[in-house]
């Protein structure tokens, strides 16, 4: 059960998996975060210290709580690390190869008892647990962006995941003080199943000169109440995680109305991949 949680090993310290380790180190949880790339882990490390700083300022969490916090969340680019972790959750790169190279590897150091759990926005639970020896082991952890601020994980069940698994991230996710909804593993889940064609149907609106990105977003703002406009949130979601999970629907459901947008696919291929390129439908800096 998730008591019984006293480390978590986080992969990936980008926007999703630094904001996972915060919520796990304000848990009481110790934590080890890694990414291969060192600016990363730096960044993910400064950006964690000012949010935890942040909640402090707004008294939604006590200094102590804060300092400590910082003081359990250590960083690495050695898997090796990992080796004690009692949760893994991954939140590397939205491709289905790399996931599986990387569970394959942690399956190997991972001890016996350890979940191994992955924020992949919709890629099949099944298959990354494949490419392991403990399928029923396997779990989606789906985290909405921030994920120190949004509310919602969405745990996804593999076609072999154990209720005991279940229970325990279920657990685990309430201790991060998070709401929980259950999804079958089919393609997009259902967050992304929804909320991705809308977008990828903002970009077609676009790209057909229906209007302006400016009068998209604030037509979805203020006609259906939503605190984004749908390209807005592409930026900040990322085009390119959002192109992956456009591509995803497509095969995995193979409907040609999930077909990615051609002018979403141009901004990734120029390297448009949203806020944190500082470049995306907006420019941003
Ligand atoms: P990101 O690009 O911000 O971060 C990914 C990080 O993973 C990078 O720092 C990269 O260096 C690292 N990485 C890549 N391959 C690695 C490997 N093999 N081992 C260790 N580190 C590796 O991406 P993100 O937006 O944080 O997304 C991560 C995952 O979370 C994806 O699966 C994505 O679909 C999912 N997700 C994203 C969002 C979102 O809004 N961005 C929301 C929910 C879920």
């Amino acid at each position: 059960m998730a008591e019984g949680i006293k480390s978590v090993g986080v992969i990936g310290g980008g926007q999703m998996g630094s904001g996972i380790a915060q919520l796990a180190a304000v848990a009481g949880i110790d934590v080890w975060l890694l990414d291969l790339d060192s600016n990363a882990l730096t960044s993910a490390t400064k950006s964690i210290t000012n949010s935890v700083q942040r909640f402090v300022s707004k008294g939604q969490l006590s200094q102590e709580v804060a300092t400590n916090a910082i003081k359990r969340l250590r960083c690495t680019s050695n898997l090796e690390d990992l080796r004690s972790a009692d949760v893994i959750i991954e939140a590397i790169v939205e491709s289905e190869d790399v996931k599986k190279k990387l569970f394959s590897e942690l399956d190997r150091i991972a001890k016996p008892s350890a979940i191994l759990a992955s924020n992949t926005s919709s890629i099949s639970i099944t298959r990354i647990a494949s490419a392991t020896s403990r399928p029923h082991q396997v779990i989606g952890m789906h985290f909405m962006n921030p994920p120190p601020i949004m509310k919602l994980v969405e745990i996804v069940r593999g076609a072999d995941t154990s209720n005991e698994t279940f229970i325990t991230i279920k657990a685990l996710s309430e201790r991060f003080a998070k709401i929980v909804v259950c999804s079958q593993d089919y393609p997009g889940f259902i967050v992304n199943r929804i909320l991705m064609p809308m977008i990828n149907e903002a970009f077609f609106t676009l790209y057909t000169g229906v209007a302006t990105k400016e009068d998209i977003d604030t037509g979805m703002k203020l006609g259906t109440n939503q605190p984004m406009g749908p390209l807005e949130l592409a930026d900040f979601i990322g085009l390119d995680v959002c192109l992956s999970i456009m591509k995803v629907l497509h095969v995995g459901l193979g409907d040609s109305k999930y077909r990615p947008c051609p002018l979403l696919v141009q901004y990734v291929d120029a390297g448009r991949l949203g806020r944190k390129r500082g470049i995306g439908v907006y420019t941003y800096g």
